[in-house]
């Protein structure tokens, strides 16, 4: 099947492993590897081998931290009393680079999808109850921002559920679905345009 010395087909297979990496991609990518310099190469290793060994997840939150907390949950001007549920680390970015939000995080590690075995427990749901429990740690609002999908609407709808029978007290939010800024009505889908609709706000 392969025509490439085994250490090549290795490093192939390895790389089209990545996501959005065909086995074209992989090899043009090997081969700049293996036309490349020595350095380069040790250098890119090194930083594959330094991110697995000192990357590793919050205590707190289970964002990503180098040491036992992230940068965020040691920040001390963040809003303490907002914690942002989200699904995965990378979710954090795209939020952090809007400057809207001040507050704390949560990462679940994934969405409820009882079709593929992910259940309550598989994420970190108890941990954040957890973090509300007792006098709730000053907490007056927890966001949902898991996506908009199935299992992104449904893992909100059933944190929702545990957060009213287990902290009352807290207002439990969800990020609104709206039109893409820029552009026209007529080419928003039906989906988006009815969200946007039924989450209208006053002006
Ligand atoms: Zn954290």
């Amino acid at each position: 099947m392969s025509s490439f010395a085994p250490p090549i087909q290795r490093l192939v297979t390895e790389l089209s492993k990545l996501p959005g990496i065909g086995t074209r991609t992989a090899q043009r990518l090997a081969f700049h590897i293996l036309r490349g310099d020595e350095t380069e190469a040790a250098a890119l290793a090194a930083a594959i081998t330094e991110v697995k060994e000192r990357i590793s997840q919050c205590e707190i939150c289970f964002n990503l931290a180098e040491g036992p907390r992230c940068r965020i949950c040691e920040d001390e001007r963040r809003d303490t009393s907002v914690i942002c549920v989200v699904e995965d680390s990378s979710d954090v970015i795209p939020l952090e680079r809007t400057h809207e939000y001040r507050g704390l995080y949560h990462v679940l590690g994934g969405a409820l999808s009882p079709i593929d075995g992910v259940d309550p427990d598989d994420l970190h749901i108890a941990e954040l109850y957890a973090r509300l429990a007792g006098d709730g740690a000053g907490v007056r609002e927890v966001v949902l921002a898991t996506n908009p999908t199935t299992t992104g609407e449904a893992t909100a709808h059933h944190i929702a559920d545990g957060l009213r029978e287990r902290a009352p007290q807290v207002s439990v939010t969800r990020l609104a679905s709206g039109l893409p800024v820029g552009s026209d009505l007529e080419y928003a889908d039906e989906v988006t345009l009815g969200r946007a609709f039924a989450g209208r706000r006053a002006l």
